[in-house]
């Protein structure tokens, strides 16, 4: 839309309310309103003031007025409003300066994209976020914590997997996926979610269960370019937790909610295209990859300590990168087996279904941020013609200690990943797509909100180890 298409769209849709929208820095969707009346052709370049010192990881308070500058072609209804409200996300700008906020995460993403022109048209993203769906205790229906019993002598989230007798409303431990209702209780809300996606724009493909014994869901939206996906993921998030609000329920999107469950990643597909090819695509190669999609992997394994501090970005993502829940812990790519962190999906032999799926991403993630680094490392490795360890096609989780070793191992914890980033950022500010300033920020921020926030705190597991001692 135009601003002047949107204009007519909110006459005809009789909006009373604008809703402009940002996401801050670590990724959450921030928002202020307006009514319709404020809103003109004009305010699509003059922007709408907010203030920059409020939002964690932007601006100091003597420099606070910021701009947000919509952008026309984001435009959608909320379907969660009593008033009619139209949504506008937005950029965000200096007032001073009149430049764009180096760290702004759409700002990145939409660099980003220009970035890969060197290389290619588009690249097109597929993220899986993972999530679970709990009883809100708020509405006191029970609760599917009853699945997870907290267990009195260890005082953690526990699975029931031993508890005796099964009182006839519990899933068998690891027996949620796939079966129907009455085993499966969240097929409605699934499907009210898609529906609900859909009048926002967003085409999806599939919805469902996840391995985790209950309550964990997957919608997969059909892919599309970096930054609309990274709205999409927005728009996605937006969705899940409203809906399930709306049922009563409460939606998780952190990476690891149950002590020896799966957790929830985001996988996130991924390829290149220029003149309506798939650069990815290689016929004859190994798994009918290119050259250039042997490059990219090996850009993307060769920074992935770095990349853990975007796309593994809290301290319990590292809960979730463990052995023997299907998430990833080494740094190996292989077409078949999704114990590596790069599969390469084999479900299709066409040139249009090629792509790579990176495992270790999960959906506490930044999705602007997120994608934009792992483009930037991809990129990288084309450039650099970096080239992976051979694929490894052996089930990682059975191998023997000795050759488990061999293969490279990532970080195991939020500090250990910032330490890389630290290291290892170069790649990133090529372009500017990435500023020193923003990473700075990031690091600084992650250490003493979440690994020292954590790391302060008595853990309860160590009441139950150390409080007789
Ligand atoms: N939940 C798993 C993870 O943490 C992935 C399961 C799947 O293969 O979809 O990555
Ligand atoms: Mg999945
Ligand atoms: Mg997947």
């Amino acid at each position: 839309m135009t601003p002047k298409e949107v204009l007519e769209f909110a006459k005809k849709n009789n909006v009373q309310i604008i809703d402009y929208r940002f996401t801050d820095l670590f990724g959450a969707w921030q928002h202020i309103s307006t009514s319709l009346h404020e809103l003109s052709e004009e305010s699509f370049v003059e922007g709408k003031g907010f203030d920059g010192s409020s939002i964690r990881g932007f601006q100091a308070i003597n420099e606070s007025d910021m701009l947000l500058i919509p952008d026309p072609a984001s435009a959608f209804m909320d379907p969660y409003t009593q008033v009619p409200t139209l949504v506008l996300i937005c950029n965000i700008k200096d007032p001073i300066t009149g430049e764009s906020y180096s760290r702004d995460p759409r700002l990145i993403a939409q660099k980003a994209e220009s970035y890969l022109k060197k290389v290619a048209d588009v690249s097109y993203w597929g993220p899986e976020a993972e999530f679970f769906v709990f009883d809100d205790v708020k509405f006191g229906q029970g609760s599917n914590y009853a699945h997870y019993s907290v267990d009195s002598s260890e005082a953690i989230w526990n699975t029931d997997r031993d508890e005796m007798p099964n009182l006839g409303y519990k899933i068998r431990h690891k027996e949620g996926y796939f079966p129907v209702s009455p085993n499966d209780t969240l097929q409605d809300l699934r499907s009210e979610m898609i529906l609900t996606m859909e009048k926002l724009g967003i085409r999806t493909e599939v919805h469902h269960h996840e391995v985790a014994t209950a309550g964990q869901c997957e919608i997969d939206m059909r892919y599309d370019t970096l930054t609309k996906m990274a709205d999409n993921v927005m728009k996605y998030k937006y969705v899940v937790r409203n809906t399930s609000l709306k049922y009563g329920k409460s939606a998780t999107f952190m990476p690891k909610p149950l002590f020896q469950d799966n957790g929830s990643g985001m996988h996130c597909h991924q390829s290149l295209w220029k003149g309506g090819k798939n650069l990815f695509f290689g016929k004859g190669g190994y798994a009918d990859l290119s050259e250039m999609a042997i490059h990219y992997i090996g850009g993307l394994l060769h920074h992935a300590p770095a990349l853990l501090a975007f796309i593994a970005p809290t301290t319990n993502s590292y809960k979730r990168l463990v052995p023997g829940y299907e998430a990833p812990i080494n740094l190996a790519y292989s077409k078949r087996n999704r114990s590596a962190c790069i599969r390469i999906p084999m479900y299709s032999k066409s040139e249009k279904a090629k792509r790579i799926e990176f495992r270790t991403p999960d959906p506490s993630a930044n999705p602007y941020i997120a994608f934009s680094a792992m483009l930037m490392a991809g990129l990288d490795g084309i450039e650099r013609k970096l080239v992976p360890p051979a694929p490894l096609d052996k089930d990682i989780y059975e191998m023997s200690d000795r050759e488990r070793k061999k293969i490279k191992q990532m970080p195991g914890s939020l500090e250990g990943a910032l330490d890389a980033l630290e290291k290892d950022h170069d790649f990133l500010l090529k372009g500017g797509v990435f500023t020193k300033d923003m990473i700075e920020v990031w690091v600084a921020e992650k250490r003493r909100r979440d690994v020292d926030q954590v790391r302060l705190r008595p853990h309860p597991h160590e009441f139950f180890l150390y409080y007789d001692i």
